[in-house]
């Protein structure tokens, strides 16, 4: 099967691999779809948050398909669609997972039942692969103590999809929901996705800022909200 390693920082290769097996624990997973996050470029680029053992196969933000389970594993059966958490735990450590284990840009893959959830058939594959980088921001929305979605306005900022673009909107939290299950990926400067200026985004009034914890909040934050950095780690 086809798997892409980062061999070393700066050298990205796919090699043929044999099939890997599962135990009477784990189910086997073929991947369907993977996202690539601004957090992979940092692992390519040799300086991921936390320190990396190279090789190692990227892929944290995907979904799947079971095509094997283990004899002891319940709930979870072939063909079901699964989607998997980022930090997980093994009995040595916590694990990144597509960091500092290997992830999912690869065709098959076994894993720990108790890391995955079931699809809903309504979410479709690469609306799947997007779950993970959602939750992260609806924690930080949860964080800050915006217990009333539909009144919350949001600014997302950070490095997304490309270093020298800042990239910021300001969106509802319900506007944000249906934005990302409809496979949005990328939220440009001028407040809107693809050219768009979503319901809010206009008001001027910020909230909360969600961004990557290394940079300033924006101007709009003067007016009184608050800043939450840092979500994604
Ligand atoms: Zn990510």
């Amino acid at each position: 099967m086809k798997t892409l390693v980062f061999e070393t920082p700066n050298k990205p290769i796919v090699i043929d691999q044999k099939m890997p097996e599962i135990n009477d624990t784990e189910v086997l997973i073929r991947t369907r779809t993977v996202g690539i996050c601004h957090s992979d470029y940092e692992l390519l680029a040799g300086r991921y948050i936390i320190p990396i053992s190279y090789p190692v196969t990227p892929g944290h933000e995907w979904c799947g398909e079971i095509v094997e389970v283990g004899k002891s594993v319940r709930n979870y059966k072939v063909g079901d669609r699964v989607v998997g958490e980022c930090v997980v735990r093994t009995p040595e450590r916590l694990h990144h997972f597509g960091f500092s284990m290997n992830g999912a840009d690869r065709e098959y893959f076994n894993v720990n039942p108790d890391w995955l959830h079931k699809l809903p058939d309504g979410v479709d594959d690469n609306r799947g692969a997007l779950i993970e980088p959602f939750t992260c921001g609806f924690y930080a929305v949860l964080r800050s103590g915006g217990k009333n979605a539909s009144e919350t306005v949001v600014v997302i900022r950070g490095d997304f999809s490309d270093e020298d673009r800042v990239e910021g909107v300001a969106v509802d939290v319900d506007c944000l929901v249906d934005r990302v299950l409809a496979g949005c990926t990328e939220f440009n400067s001028a407040g809107g996705v693809d050219g768009e200026v979503p319901a809010g985004a206009d008001g001027g009034v910020v909230d909360v800022s969600l961004d990557r914890g290394d940079r300033e909040g924006p101007a709009d934050l003067d007016r009184g909200g608050r800043s939450i950095g840092g979500f994604q780690r």
